[in-house]
């Protein structure tokens, strides 16, 4: 069976391929179609911008897409940056430019009272429309300063209270255990595995 990818991200792409490998599963990206669209992102929430994106793969290369959308919500600034998440600091905002706006929106907030999580949907999408989600959070907090070389994102920002370390300072290793990628990773696998066992030719 094949599967397209609908992200650039090369850190994606890696991270997916190796959680998703089986045999029977071709995973392809959308540089094999020599495709470079400027997939629309402008749903209202994770679910619906996991979903656009993969339909629009799907619907451009006639094989099953799979697409993920993510974010970090802050509880004390009623969910934001959410989907916004990206471009918190403005459209081609940096992941420095964003974490220093977070600070910055945090600034007042006392240290009980700053919970997050990082969200993940993953959408899989046919050519026909039908559509599978799996998700993934992972609970922390926003620290006071950045810390730790490791990840991208908000990633210096997001400490993880039972190892009291940022991301940046846990390293992929850890993160790659509990981030909430992993686990809707872990969701998207399985209903890839009962696709897989729909796509076998039954044997007579
Ligand atoms: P997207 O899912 O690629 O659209 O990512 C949305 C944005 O959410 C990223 O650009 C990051 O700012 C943030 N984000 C999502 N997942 C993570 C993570 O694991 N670490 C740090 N930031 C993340």
């Amino acid at each position: 069976m094949k599967l397209v990818l609908a992200t650039q991200n090369q850190h994606k792409i890696e991270e997916i391929t190796q959680i998703l490998k089986h045999p029977e599963l071709e995973l392809l990206s959308l540089a094999d179609f020599s495709l470079a669209p400027d997939i629309k992102e402008d749903g209202n929430s994770f679910k619906e911008n996991a979903y656009l994106k993969a339909h629009q793969v799907a619907q451009l290369t006639g094989e099953i897409a799979m697409a993920d959308d993510s974010g970090l919500v802050v509880d004390a600034l009623d969910g934001a940056p959410g989907i916004y998440s990206a471009r918190y600091a403005g459209e081609n905002a940096t992941d420095m430019d964003n974490n220093q706006l977070l600070l910055k929106q945090m600034a007042e907030i006392s240290v009980n009272k700053r919970q997050a999580h990082f969200y993940c949907v993953i959408a899989i999408v046919k050519p026909d429309g039908e559509s599978f989600f799996a998700e993934g959070k992972c609970e922390g907090l926003i620290a006071t300063s950045p810390k730790g070389e490791h990840g991208f994102g908000y990633d210096p920002l997001f400490i993880i209270p039972q190892y009291d370390k940022t991301f940046a300072e846990l390293g992929p290793t850890i993160k790659n255990q509990i981030s909430h990628r992993s686990k809707a990773l872990s969701g998207a696998r399985e209903i890839i595995l009962s696709l897989l066992s729909y796509s076998q030719p039954v044997l007579m």
